[in-house]
């Protein structure tokens, strides 16, 4: 039963379109999913979905972050042909976008536009192109995207116009029983992992700690929000949920993988942002161990970030780790991860949400 929930969770979740200051289609979703399991919950000025349930006073408070927006781009400039050029939100591999469908969404700036539109990122065809020009990876300033249309008036009369936020378009599918694969996994695993705790939580009647929440926005362009949440929210140790880096695919050395799929969730020892503290970490290995929860070590590879980066250096300090999902493909236009890596997370959270008391 879990499982299902989970399943139609992150799908949902994963359909809806959120880039990086535009979040407000997926908050509204986790606003739905929440408002009954919380004591209180609302929307910061800067667009974070914050929220409290309350618990025993003597306990430390505990932050659960997870990021809703996904990345995505803005569109820089539409041509007299109704071309659109881009700039990206967040960080793109711009090897894989040529020939990807996209969906743009002029709601997100004026209302009235409530439907969204589709484009394709266009490809130059092959039999035009130098072996040469293939060689070359085309960069995002050079793209065009083709929304159908012959004119700038008719691609305004859509509500496409400089400043709309897009982003590549895929529907969400089930591999196998345990494979997933779908858009913006990063970081709406995150957000479903934190809805199925609190889920749990309230079918517990589990009122040991208070924990605090943020949905945060614009994580993928620095985090902007995890700082002010963590600010207003106080917490006494926090911890980030994330989809992170696998790559346990044929061609790539083991060594060079942070995380391997189907191997539970990956607890961050140090990334570039933050070097994980070691009481979170090691409270959440006991978790891990006394549960017999299956959970992995990510590779201290010291690259990328997280919303703990923030958090850890918000008022006077907060100790803070991350727990996260692994995810192949993970910032291109889908990703695959593990149905039992999510369930796995919502368990080591739960668990270290019970036993924390540092
Ligand atoms: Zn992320």
């Amino acid at each position: 039963m879990t499982t299902n929930k989970i399943l139609k969770t992150l799908e949902e979740l994963s359909e809806s379109i959120g880039v990086s200051g535009f979040e407000t289609p997926p908050r509204k979703l986790i606003l739905k999913e929440i408002k009954n399991l919380v004591d209180k919950v609302w929307v910061d000025p800067l667009g974070n979905l914050l929220a409290v349930r309350e618990g025993d006073a003597k306990h430390p408070r505990i932050l659960l972050d997870a990021h809703v927006d996904e990345i995505g781009f803005i569109i820089t400039h539409v041509d007299k042909r109704g071309f659109l050029r881009i700039a990206p939100l967040g960080g793109w591999d711009p090897r894989t976008l040529p020939g990807q469908r996209v969906i743009i969404q002029p709601h997100a700036v004026k209302e009235k536009y409530p439907s969204p539109v589709f484009g394709v990122i266009t490809a130059m065809p092959p039999h035009l192109t130098s072996a040469e020009q293939r060689k070359k990876v085309i960069p995002i300033e050079e793209l065009l995207v083709d929304i159908g249309v012959t004119s700038r008036d008719e691609a305004e009369e859509m509500g496409v116009v400089m400043g709309v936020p897009l982003t590549v378009w895929q529907s969400f599918k089930r591999l196998t029983d345990d494979t997933l694969t779908g858009k913006a996994f990063d970081d709406r695993v995150g957000c479903t992992i934190l809805i199925e705790v609190l889920r749990r939580l309230e079918e517990a009647k589990n009122r040991v700690a208070t924990v605090v929440f943020n949905f945060a926005m614009a994580e993928e362009v620095g985090a902007r929000g995890a700082r002010t949440g963590a600010f207003t929210l106080e917490p006494d140790v926090a911890l980030a949920l994330e989809c992170t880096t696998a790559a346990d695919i044929p061609g790539v050395p083991e060594y060079k993988s942070p995380t391997r799929l189907g191997e539970g969730p990956a607890i961050t020892l140090a990334d570039r942002s933050m070097i994980a503290h070691p009481d979170v970490v090691s409270a959440l290995k006991r978790v891990g161990e006394k549960g017999k929860i299956r959970h992995q070590i990510k590779k201290p590879i010291i690259t990328g970030g997280t919303d703990a980066g923030q958090i850890h250096m918000t008022r006077g300090g907060v100790p803070s780790g991350v727990v996260s999902v692994p995810s192949r493909n993970i910032h291109s236009a889908v990703s695959v991860i593990r149905l039992s890596d999510m369930v796995a997370a919502v368990d080591l959270v739960y668990g270290f949400v019970q036993t924390w008391k540092e």
